[in-house]
């Protein structure tokens, strides 16, 4: 039996998003760190996005990847999307592996496939990953209001001079994202093993193992790592993107919603859609992000001056627009790359410092900077306005 096709209107598309979400983000824009950072980053236009592609990227055609285009065909049609789809190759470093979407272009639908992808996936995971990417075109490029909110969480989530509660609230609308659009790798996968599969050929960098593979296994240690940590109450950290084992769990509690179940025929039924949004939010602890945000609010920040704000956003962007060549969007999924690498290192900087400010690294920024003098056009297509020494 092949995926069943899904009607997918607006109500529906909204009935699937994670709860947490609009929460999330309508925090964020409450702090005045997020709604500065909102003016000063905004997106490239397609025509610049355009140029981009053609300069680091290739046009995957019918003649060069036929399996590819028909999965990406597969996939569209399986959500009912009437666009064109484009599928973009995208040179990297040789160890880079990654899928993206360019949210700004709105006449056809971007996706890119990073570096040595292609060769680690096969027909079912491909169609599932573009299904994730379709979850991001659905879901996260309304309107521009909605761009520029993720836009400034991107930036303030990677800033080392936003307060800690801001950059962790923002971290978690855009993990609650990843999470959403995770849902619509199930739905066009139509398989919980397909889109767990995928999940664990991008954290490990390792081809697809194919149907044989023992998902109930893989799924058995996330399951038990994500209900060890509820037990203790510890929050699964990331950036933003949540760890492949929040996903995991993540996708398949998606896979037991009746939601699901309506939309596909499949999976138990054996949870209600909002049973499993308030797993997620306990996962990725949105009452704490958002308890702590609201408490910062009525604080002065610590640097508001628009220099301050534009250098931020420019070195988290920066930084993502070196992660995995010129375009990525799942970062933290590109287990084997040097970004990866540094978003960890990232990332245990800001827990063990007292003040989430790592002067060594921000040195390490300002050399990559002036290494860097390219135009700010990077992951998803975003650039910071104004000009730095
Ligand atoms: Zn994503």
């Amino acid at each position: 039996m092949g995926p069943r096709r899904l009607a997918l209107e607006h109500v529906t598309i909204e009935a699937v998003r994670v709860r947490a979400e609009q929460t999330l983000y309508d925090a964020a824009m409450a702090l005045p760190d997020v709604r500065a950072a909102a003016k000063r980053v905004s997106a490239a236009s397609p025509r610049e996005i355009g140029a981009e592609l053609l300069r680091s990227a290739t046009l995957l055609t019918d003649y060069s990847a036929p399996d590819a285009c028909a999965a990406a065909r597969e996939a569209i049609a399986t959500l009912g999307i009437a666009k064109d789809v484009e599928l973009w190759s995208v040179r990297a470093a040789a160890n880079d592996h990654n899928f993206g979407t360019m949210l700004a272009i709105r006449d056809r639908i971007v996706i890119l496939l990073v570096g040595r992808v292609l060769r680690l996936v096969d027909p079912e995971t491909l169609r599932a990953a573009i299904g994730h990417e379709l979850g991001h075109q659905l879901l996260h490029c309304a309107s521009p209001e909605q761009m520029s909110t993720w836009r400034a969480c991107l930036a303030i989530a990677q800033s080392a001079h936003a307060a800690r509660a801001a950059r962790r609230l923002c971290r978690c609308a855009l993990q609650a994202s990843e999470l959403s659009a995770d849902r619509f790798e199930l739905l066009v996968a139509q398989d919980v093993a397909v889109a767990l599969r995928l999940n664990a050929v991008l954290s490990t960098g390792l081809p697809s193992p194919g149907p044989g593979w023992n998902v109930d296994a893989y799924l058995e240690g996330c399951r038990a790592q994500i209900e060890a940590s509820l037990d203790v109450g510890d929050v699964r950290t990331g950036i933003s993107h949540p760890d492949d084992v929040v996903r995991a769990y993540a996708t398949w509690l998606f896979n037991e919603s009746d939601l699901y179940r309506r939309l596909t025929g499949r999976g138990t039924a054996r949870l209600s859609i909002d049973e499993v949004d308030r797993v997620i939010e306990r996962v990725l602890g949105v009452n704490e992000a958002v308890r702590d945000a609201r408490a910062l609010a009525t604080w002065e920040p610590r640097d508001t001056t628009p220099e301050a704000l534009g250098e931020a956003a420019a070195n988290a962007i920066t930084r993502l627009g070196a992660a995995v060549a010129t375009f990525a969007h799942r970062v933290t999924r590109a287990g084997s790359s040097e970004a990866a690498r540094s978003i960890v290192l990232e990332d245990r900087a800001d827990e063990s410092s007292a003040d989430g400010v790592d002067a060594e690294e921000l040195e390490l920024l300002r050399r990559f900077e002036e290494l860097e003098r390219r135009p700010r056009l990077c992951a998803a297509g975003i650039r910071v306005a104004g000009k730095r020494s």
